[in-house]
């Protein structure tokens, strides 16, 4: 396939906000009720019935603006988005057209070239649509419908066409929804649907600037399945385009099981949708004492956090981006950092071992910041090597003990004296002549089953920069 193409992405993230009813009624918003017993006249769009917007929703939005660097609007007004489709009762969706409450905006994210700049085109509320269920039983197919997410508050989050790769798209989730998590206005939770992405991706020749017609890809809900879809798509349109076709401007379904793109239907343009105000809402006016409370409210956002990181405990932007995407790891991490003269390995422990661990959004950290410290400070000044640390981790995580006492009970300290490593190091070499030789012939990957033997016989105590030496010196005395 010709290189000599690039992608152009811009993104419509939806995020659910975290309000207890609905927009413009008092249904509950719960997650998980039975199908239909969360709406009622307002929500199902019943004839004679008035909406009243809920207060939180604009709050919540307007945090979310200040968070992403928008400027917001002081006049903006909500619009019907008319289309019929089974899934939205009234036949139109309460949106915002022409004024936004938020617009302007930005987001950094950390690319392989550096840091670069993703701007956001606007933010506006709006309300969800119902979900249909399709399910085939035997012969019968048949689709079901549930009302309990008709009104569910909503931002649509609009970025401009910055992005060029499945990478860069992702780190751009990742930082809107850390972004978002901080301000506490939505959980973001992918696969609840509170956080769902529009991909909009055309191609172009490198160099060229008129952007190419783009398709749209609908409702994706993971990284995983948003990144193949964007490979997938490209090859799609570059090989299109190369065998003289045309790229149609139309939605495309990304199929999960085939990995591969299908037409769904030609794409609408705001034409289409007859955009009027509604006349059952009046404008929302929002004053700057509002917008300076808001704001007051917003804790330190992850981009300033990641700059303190790199500056004040040497950590580098990669180590710093991945600790500061949830707000619960950067805390903690804030917590253990000042307890001890060795933020580093703190962060390190963080990214490579408590990581691992795939905790869920909502499970602690089983770990006192006091105890981590405590690792931090044994690894840092020599008294435990790594495996050690990596050991006491996981004990502490299950049980709780005190590491020092761990340490002393057990005799876990590591051992540097040289003559005793000495020892050790001679054995090794004389009890494995194979991988001498296969060191002496070119292999010098060898020597790490050397390096493994002492590690074993010593239970994982030695000195691992003290082995290496000596087993180099030893090396060069056999030769
Ligand atoms: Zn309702």
């Amino acid at each position: 396939m010709s290189t000599a193409y690039e992608m152009v992405i811009g993104l419509e993230v939806h995020v659910e906000l975290k309000t207890k009813t609905k927009i413009f009624c008092s249904c509950s918003t719960e997650f998980g009720a039975e199908p239909n017993t969360q709406c009622c006249p307002i929500c199902l769009g019943y004839p004679g019935t008035l909406p009243v917007l809920n207060a939180k929703v604009v709050d919540y939005a307007i945090k979310a603006g200040l968070a992403t660097n928008c400027t917001i609007a002081k006049f903006s007004k909500q619009d019907r988005k008319n289309y019929f489709y089974p899934d939205l009762p009234k036949a139109y969706q309460i949106s915002q057209y022409d004024l936004p409450l938020c617009i302007g905006g930005w987001l950094d994210i950390e690319t392989k070239n550096g840091k670069k700049r993703i701007r956001i085109t606007r933010i506006h509320i709006e309300e969800d649509a119902g979900k249909l269920i399709h399910r085939q039983e035997g012969d019968i197919s048949e689709t079901l419908f549930d009302a309990n997410r008709c009104g569910v508050s909503l931002i649509e989050i609009v970025s401009e066409p910055d992005l060029r790769s499945a990478e860069e798209v992702v780190a751009y989730l990742k930082k809107l929804r850390s972004t978002l998590l901080y301000t506490g206005v939505s959980d973001c939770k992918m696969n609840e649907g509170s956080m769902r992405c529009d991909v909009n991706l055309s191609v172009r020749k490198v160099g060229e600037e008129a952007f190419g017609t783009r398709t749209e890809m609908k409702n994706l809900n993971s990284f995983q399945f948003i990144a193949r879809a964007i490979e997938y798509e490209f090859r799609r349109q570059v090989e299109e385009l190369e065998s003289g076709g045309k790229i149609v401007q139309e939605t495309r379904r990304f199929d999960e099981v085939s990995g591969k793109t299908f037409s769904m239907r030609t794409k609408e343009d705001a034409d289409d949708y007859r955009y009027f105000p509604d006349p059952d809402l009046c404008p929302i006016i929002i004053s700057d004492e509002k917008i300076a409370a808001l704001r007051a409210e917003i804790p330190m956002l992850p981009e300033e956090r990641k700059e303190r990181y790199i500056k004040s405990y040497g950590l580098t932007p990669y180590d710093a981006e991945m600790i500061t995407a949830e707000l619960k790891f950067a805390d903690f991490f804030e917590k253990t950092a000042e307890k001890t003269k060795y933020p580093k390995l703190v962060a390190n422990m963080l990214i490579s071992e408590i990581f691992s661990y795939q905790l869920e959004e909502d499970e602690p950290i089983k770990i006192g910041a006091e105890h981590l410290a405590s690792i931090a400070e044994m690894l840092g000044s020599g008294r435990i090597n790594s495996n050690t640390a990596k050991k006491l981790l996981s004990e502490i995580w299950e049980t709780g003990a005190d590491p020092h006492k761990l340490v002393k009970e057990r005799n876990l300290e590591q051992i540097s004296d040289r003559d005793v490593l000495l020892a050790y190091v001679r054995k090794a070499i004389a009890d494995n002549p194979k991988s001498i030789a296969d060191y002496f012939n070119g292999k010098t990957s060898a020597l790490k089953a050397i390096v493994g033997k002492v590690m074993a016989a010593t239970g994982g105590k030695a000195n691992p920069i003290i082995v290496n030496e000596l087993i180099d010196i030893e090396i060069k005395e056999l030769r």
